[in-house]
């Protein structure tokens, strides 16, 4: 399982482990963990740090934790804790016995809290929260060190017992490690490790109205699971001072080894769930599922697979700078996965009637057709055939251009799997010149869809039997937002909803599809031959056809590759 199936690369991250291992570092084991905030859902930017993590810890016959870094009441609901837990398991990853919560550990935390007070290594900061702002410094002028930094150690243990048992007003007073006012790093200026909060918590409910700050809980909670490798995105590189530094005042189990990597970010779209959820709050999508969300739960309703996702996060690699990975590369992942294993089936769109003049009325016939080009060990089916037929409106020029193969007035055409048929005729709208119809002859000697004289046709057109088909909705979409990057303009405040692409879902309500598709299961995935993958919509019912689109067929990414390709070889 997991990422087993993925060729792997190697990554600075597995090299480190591979020293350790070989070092006889934490007693020869490996064990990670995925710390994710249930705050809102998880997004592909999370699935990068998820395959990291899970994938190393089974790599190296380890263990990879889920542990919830629940430590802010006021923003946390359980609906995510679930939803998190379901988008792990989906991407093929299972942490087993090791489901953990920060909030597990507030007994602890609160114990090496006084711990540190009782060394002389915190206390109890009554200033109010603007003026710790102001006494900390900038990057360039050294903190000011509070008035209450030297309160005694019984005074600050009566305070921080009195902040737990609910005495004072929220921001009266913190609790902040000593550590020094004038460091260059400023996440050392006596940081706040203690905050009174009244907010009811997911777990813990009105137990605990003072709550550790994150710095103070991943590090403790690393260390009280036994974590050898921690790793964690790049911003948190300035705040490993502060990790060590905590781990070494405190009489903790161990002392896990922070690393950073980049996190990833991905063209025309944002990965940031405070951004998210404001494209959920208010109105722009359709839930954090929509199909054009970027998170995990989108990704899935989308079509995407696991296997797709997983091998997408093997090819971004894992590396130490920041970049801009193009979704050209995430939709050359899915392509390449259902290319191999995705059924194709014939389904109009946009839909024109074709009557064959010669065919007679009341006849029909089955055709065979191939199911996967690419492993015909998936087989063949019959598609019904009859004298009218629908076909793609695009597929027809009055007046074609040069180069245009497909049909056209006294041109023959291959329709897929079927015959050959030449176009005679077109009936149009009296008053608005709309075509109506397009009236064909065919030849029934080329049955199949070879000419047994060997003649030549150019276009191979897709078409459904009007008599058979089953009408559907499909429902395309493109990219979230209209710029690359939709953030780019907040600080002068424009807000990256304004880049929203309103043309990002587009729903085509009379498509007509060849009747195989009316027993998919929902979430089931296919090709549409021409046109791209599609799955069948998990809302999509017995009555109720509904595709999405998750990705055409052509594919950029694999020009850029190749073309890369090519020019590394030219070196
Ligand atoms: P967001 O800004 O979306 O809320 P976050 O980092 O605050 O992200 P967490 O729930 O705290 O979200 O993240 C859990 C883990 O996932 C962290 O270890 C974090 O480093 C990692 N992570 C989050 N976003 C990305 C990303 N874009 N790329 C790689 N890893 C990420
Ligand atoms: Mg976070």
């Amino acid at each position: 399982m997991g990422s087993k199936d993925v060729s792997v690369r190697s990554n600075f991250i597995r090299n480190i482990i591979q020293e350790d291992l070989q070092a006889g570092k934490n007693q020869g084991q490996v064990i990670t963990r995925f710390p994710p905030e249930p705050n809102g859902l998880l997004h592909i930017g999370h699935a990068k740090s998820i395959c990291l993590n899970f994938g190393l810890a089974y790599e190296f016959s380890g263990r990879c934790h889920l542990r919830y870094d629940d430590t802010n009441p006021t923003k946390e609901e359980e609906s995510y804790v679930k939803s998190i837990q379901d988008n792990v398991k989906w991407l093929g990853y299972d942490w087993g016995e090791h489901l953990y919560y920060a909030s597990d550990y507030f007994q602890h935390l609160f114990d090496y809290a006084v711990y540190l007070i009782k060394s002389q290594k915190a206390y109890v900061c009554s200033l109010t929260p603007e003026e710790i702002r102001r006494y900390r410094g900038t990057l360039t002028e050294p903190g000011q060190e509070s008035p209450y930094r030297e309160r005694s150690v019984a005074e600050n243990l009566d305070l921080f017992y009195r902040m737990r048992d609910g005495h004072f007003q929220e921001g009266e007073h913190v609790l902040r490690a000593k550590i020094d006012m004038s460091a260059s790093n400023i996440n050392l200026r006596d940081p706040v490790i203690f905050r009174i909060v009244y907010a009811k918590h997911h777990r813990t409910g009105t137990t605990w109205c003072i709550f550790p700050t994150y710095d103070f809980a991943h590090c403790i909670s690393d260390a009280l699971e036994g974590i050898t490798h921690s790793l964690c995105s790049l911003e948190f590189e300035d705040h490993r001072p502060l990790y060590d530094w905590f781990l070494d005042q405190l009489p903790v189990p161990c002392h896990p080894q922070q690393i950073e990597f980049a996190r990833l970010n991905l063209a025309y779209t944002v990965l940031s769930k405070r951004r998210l959820i404001r494209l959920v709050n208010e109105g722009y999508v359709d839930g954090w599922d929509d199909p054009r969300m970027p998170t995990i739960s989108g990704l899935q309703r989308r079509g995407f697979t696991p296997e797709s996702i997983r091998s997408f996060c093997e090819r971004i690699g894992v590396g130490k700078s920041e970049s801009l990975v193009d979704m050209a590369m995430l939709e050359h992942s899915i392509r390449e996965d259902l290319n191999k294993r995705a059924t194709r089936v014939m389904g109009v769109l946009d839909p024109i009637k074709v009557v064959l003049v010669n065919y007679p009325e009341a006849e029909e016939e089955y055709l065979e057709a191939i199911n996967n080009p690419e492993d015909l060990s998936m087989g063949t089916r019959k598609v019904p055939f009859s004298r009218t037929l629908y076909i793609e409106r695009n597929d027809f020029r009055e007046d074609p251009p040069k180069k245009y193969f497909r049909l056209a007035p006294g041109r023959e055409v291959r329709l897929r799997y079927a015959y050959y048929i030449t176009c005679v005729d077109v009936v149009k709208d009296k008053t608005t010149q709309e075509i109506l119809e397009i009236q064909c002859t065919y030849d029934p000697s080329t049955r199949g869809g070879d000419s047994p004289d060997g003649r030549k046709v150019k276009g191979t057109i897709h078409w459904v039997s009007a008599k058979h088909c089953c009408q559907a909705e499909v429902r395309l979409y493109d990219r979230l937002f209209t710029v690359s990057d939709p953030t780019k303009d907040e600080k002068r405040d424009i807000d990256f909803k304004s880049y929203f692409n309103p043309d990002s879902k587009q729903v085509l309500s009379s498509c007509q599809v060849e009747p195989s598709l009316k027993g998919l299961e929902p979430g089931s995935r296919f090709q549409f031959e021409r046109q791209g993958y599609f799955c069948r919509d998990e809302s999509s019912d017995g009555n109720r056809l509904i595709f999405n689109r998750i990705v055409g067929l052509r594919d950029t990414w694999a020009k850029i590759e190749k073309r890369q390709d090519m020019s590394q070889g030219a070196k």
